[in-house]
């Protein structure tokens, strides 16, 4: 599928350190989840070119510091304008590597490129204050300075959005960055940097290091070991999130943390049911169910349980499964056998404890074999598995409960805290439900709530810190306290 970019030089298959494409001694391969077959040969990058990677960030902090924010900022605006001029190839790639409906990956480049924009101007307004003083003979004043050289390790299931939601903030604020991308999709994140070098982003400002699984794990214990780095930001599973934050306590590094989530999706009885099923089709099954945001756990009132299963059996068996380059595909595959395994780990366990399977339930037997069938299933409890774990797959279970009281506290059940959704037509039950929900987020009469201009983030163990929005440059700059006496 990539023969046929219209710009071939955006497929590097060479990591970026300091300006420099790096092939390194070794590579790994990249391969098509829908196909199986072998993409390209990455550099796989070690400690060594780790340590490289950090020292050339570092030597390009002081003048990326020192240029203006409206400086850097024209700077990221072009990088955001080159996205969205090799938007189709960018969503190409995409799709190759990762799977998803080329017109989902498209989707994903022109959100990526927003919070590039969003960063750029944001840069400028990155105010300081003064406290009105307690000493005549004394003034107090803020500034907010750059923290220095940032690290971030990114997942594939966003391989443009969740770079470009971590090193936009970074880069505007005057910060230099250390990108670590998945394995699986290393290739979006070299093309996106290909475009950076376009846009004129100065030796040693952005760098990516691609590496496999192992090498990951090396490179990640350099970045949290090092002094120089100060920051660290990740979004992935809780469960590295928690190693990478032990390991950066050794040098006590400011994270930012997006992790796991179990989002609830709750449809009251009064609320408008086709709006509900839309949400819930949007929620679900976007990107195969592979979003920290995705729907993990229907919860339906009594009153509407009948009539909501059958509607969005209806919508689920309308989903068309296949390769994300076919026209009309809404579900493609998912990233590996082991997400398989989960998903199907998760039905068979639900069925077992009595769930009532209503659609889908099994790796697909007309495409190639990391495809799981759109899945919904009826009747289930909070036994199941699946109430508990993120299934991250294209699975819905549904849950019936009968009063507010019973479904927040089911819903809040869980040790994550990041999205979380409901319908509701009720002005009270929409002010008492959204306060009451232990989430960082709260999708009201939608299932789509991500955007550059909102914090985006969780509570509980789903994370520390928040993307986008005027909040998404704090946790890249330090706060300095300024005390002038003798006035
Ligand atoms: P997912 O469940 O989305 O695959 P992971 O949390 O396993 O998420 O991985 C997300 C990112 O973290 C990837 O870039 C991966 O290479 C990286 N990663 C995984 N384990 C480690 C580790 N021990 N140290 C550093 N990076 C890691």
């Amino acid at each position: 599928p990539l023969a046929a970019l219209d710009d071939a030089s955006l497929l590097r298959t060479q990591a970026l350190i300091n300006g420099e494409w790096v092939a390194g001694s070794a590579q790994f391969g990249v391969t098509d989840p829908a196909t199986g077959a072998l993409l390209a040969e990455v550099a796989n990058l070690g400690a060594a070119e780790a340590e490289a990677a950090i020292a050339a960030a570092n030597n390009a902090l002081g003048p990326w510091r020192a240029k203006t924010a409206k400086e850097r900022g024209a700077i990221l605006m072009r990088w955001q304008q080159l996205l969205i001029k090799h938007a189709d190839d960018l969503a190409r790639i995409m799709t190759a590597e990762q799977g998803k409906p080329l017109a989902e990956a498209r989707g994903e480049v022109v959100y990526g490129a927003s919070f590039i924009e969003w960063f750029a101007e944001e840069g400028k307004r990155i105010y300081g204050e003064t406290i009105p003083t307690t000493d005549n003979n004394k003034r107090y004043l803020v500034i907010k300075q750059a923290m220095g050289v940032c690290a971030a390790i990114t997942p594939w299931n966003f391989p443009v959005a969740m770079i470009t939601r971590k090193v936009a903030p970074a880069l505007a604020a005057g910060c230099t960055v250390v990108i670590k991308p998945a394995e699986a999709t290393p290739l979006s994140a070299l093309a996106v940097a290909e475009l950076a070098q376009r846009a004129g982003m100065p030796a040693g400002v952005l760098n990516v290091l691609t590496a496999d699984a192992d090498n990951s794990v090396a490179i990640g214990h350099v970045l949290c070991d090092s002094d120089v780095v100060r920051h660290l930001s990740f979004t992935g599973s809780t469960e590295v999130g928690r190693i990478l934050a032990r390991q950066c306590a050794q040098t006590v590094k400011k994270l930012s943390l997006e992790l796991g989530g179990n989002a609830p999706f709750i449809v009251f009885d009064d609320a408008d049911l086709d709006s509900a099923v839309e949400g819930a089709i949007a929620s679900k099954y976007r990107n195969a169910g592979q979003t920290c945001v995705c729907a993990n756990r229907f919860y339906v009132q009594a009153g509407v349980y009948d009539a909501f299963i059958e509607k969005l059996a209806a919508k689920v068996g309308g989903l068309k499964l296949g390769n994300g380059f076919e026209a009309g595909v809404n579900v493609g595959p998912l990233i590996d056998e082991a997400a398989m395994a989960k998903v199907e780990s998760h039905v068979a366990d639900a069925l077992a404890l009595g769930a009532r399977l209503v659609a889908g339930g099994q790796r697909s037997v007309t495409q190639g074999a990391q495809f799981f069938e759109p899945t919904l299933l009826a009747d289930v409890t909070p036994a199941m598995l699946c109430s508990r774990e993120e299934t991250f797959g294209p699975v819905a279970p549904v849950f019936k409960f009968t009063t507010e009281a019973e479904v927040v506290a089911l819903a809040n059940n869980t040790e994550f805290g990041l999205a979380s959704y409901f319908y509701s037509r009720d002005i009270g039950r929409v002010f008492r439900v959204g306060e009451a929900l232990e989430y960082g987020m709260v999708g009201i009469n939608t299932g789509l709530i991500a955007t550059a201009e909102v914090p985006f983030g969780g509570v509980k163990q789903s994370g520390l810190g928040r993307e986008g929005a005027h909040q998404g440059v704090d946790d890249y700059v330090e706060i300095k306290y300024l005390c002038l006496g003798d006035i």
